[in-house]
C-alpha cells in the first residue's frame, strides 16, 4: 500500500485535484478499460452511466452529495464489455465486488445524503436553488456550497456558503451511520482530499498494476506526484467509522436476542 498526493496536469474543472477522471480517460483511451461506470447529474441529482470514451467520460467530474445507483449497471456493462471500470464510494466498490471488474477507483467517504434532503438542507440553509449551485463539499468538519454571481456582463464571482457537518449529519443516510469503510479498502486505487492540500488528490494505492499505470501517466506528463500524504488525517477518519464495527456487532447481538438487552 502506498500513499501519494497527485493533481492533474490536464484543465479539467473536478471536485479536488481532478485525479480520478484524468486516471480514467488515460485507461479508456490506452485500452486499459473498454468502459467505466460513472455519475453524471441533472441538478446535482446523479445519474449513473456507462463512459466507453474521454468525451462522455468527461460528463462525470465533481462530487454529488447523494446516492447513486450505480451498480446497477454492473450487469450490462459485464455482459457487453471485457474490460469494465467502476468508480464509486466504499459501498458501491463492496457491492461490486461481484462482478468481474478490470479496475475498482474507491472515493473516500464519512457520510451521504438522499436527493431531496440535500436539496431542502441547501434551500433552508443557503435559500439556493439546486440549479444555482456549482459546488459542493464536505471538508474540514463543514458542508460547502459554492455559486457563481455574475458582476458584469463578461465576469462572475464564486459565493462560497458552509454550515459545520455537525449541523446536518443527522439527516445522513441511515446506512452511512453503520458504514464501517471510509477509504474504499476494497479497491485498485482509493482517492481523496485529506491528507493532501486543497486542490491535490490524496490516493492509497493498492497493487502494482495501479502503481504501473500511475508511473506511465507521470513519465507522460499527465500528473503531477508528490509523497506528502498527512496520512495521520486520513487513518483518523478510517477509525472514526471502525467504531461501527462494535456497534454492528451489539445490532447483531440485539437482533438475535434482544431479551440480552
Ligand atoms: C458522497 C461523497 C462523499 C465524500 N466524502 C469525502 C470525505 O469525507 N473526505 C474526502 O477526502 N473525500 C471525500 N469524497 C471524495 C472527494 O469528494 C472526491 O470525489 C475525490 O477527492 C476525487 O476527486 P477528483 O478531483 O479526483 O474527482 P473528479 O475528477 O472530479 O471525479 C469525480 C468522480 O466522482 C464520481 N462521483 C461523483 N459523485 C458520486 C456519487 N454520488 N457516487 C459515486 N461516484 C460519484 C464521478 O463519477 C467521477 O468519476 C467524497 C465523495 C463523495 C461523492
Ligand atoms: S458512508 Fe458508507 S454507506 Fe454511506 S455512502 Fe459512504 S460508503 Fe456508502
Amino acid at each position: 500500500m502506498k500513499y501519494l498526493s497527485v493533481k492533474s496536469k490536464l484543465n479539467i474543472e473536478a471536485q479536488d485535484g481532478g485525479f480520478t477522471t484524468t486516471f480514467l480517460g488515460y485507461c479508456l483511451e490506452s485500452g486499459i478499460l473498454d468502459a467505466v461506470v460513472v455519475v453524471r447529474d441533472k441538478n446535482w441529482k446523479p445519474i449513473a452511466y456507462l463512459a466507453t470514451n474521454t468525451v462522455e467520460l468527461l460528463e462525470s467530474p465533481k462530487s454529488k452529495y447523494s446516492i447513486s445507483p450505480n451498480n446497477k449497471l454492473l450487469e450490462y456493462a459485464t455482459e457487453n464489455y471485457d474490460k469494465v471500470g467502476l468508480v464509486g464510494l466504499p459501498c458501491h466498490i463492496l457491492g461490486g465486488l461481484q462482478f468481474d471488474l478490470a479496475l475498482k477507483v474507491g472515493l473516500f467517504c464519512t457520510k451521504n445524503f438522499h436527493y431531496e434532503t440535500i436539496k431542502n438542507i441547501i434551500k433552508e440553509r443557503f435559500g439556493l436553488d439546486m440549479d444555482e449551485v456549482v459546488k459542493m463539499n464536505i471538508t474540514k468538519g463543514k458542508f460547502v456550497v459554492e455559486t457563481l454571481k455574475r458582476t458584469d456582463l463578461v465576469h462572475s464571482e464564486k459565493v462560497v456558503y458552509e454550515i459545520p457537518i455537525k449541523e446536518i449529519e443527522k439527516f445522513c443516510n441511515l446506512g452511512c451511520r453503520v458504514c464501517t469503510d471510509f477509504s474504499a479498502k476494497y479497491a485498485d486505487v482509493s482517492v481523496g482530499s485529506v491528507g493532501s492540500e486543497d486542490g491535490w488528490n490524496t490516493l492509497i494505492i493498492r497493487n502494482k498494476m495501479v502503481e504501473d499505470i500511475i508511473n506511465e501517466m507521470t513519465e507522460k506528463g499527465l500528473i503531477e506526484v508528490k509523497e506528502t500524504v498527512d496520512i495521520k488525517a486520513v487513518e483518523k477518519l478510517e477509525n472514526i467509522k471502525k467504531k461501527n464495527e462494535e456497534i454492528n456487532k451489539c445490532s447483531a447481538y440485539f437482533a438475535v436476542c434482544p431479551a440480552l438487552f
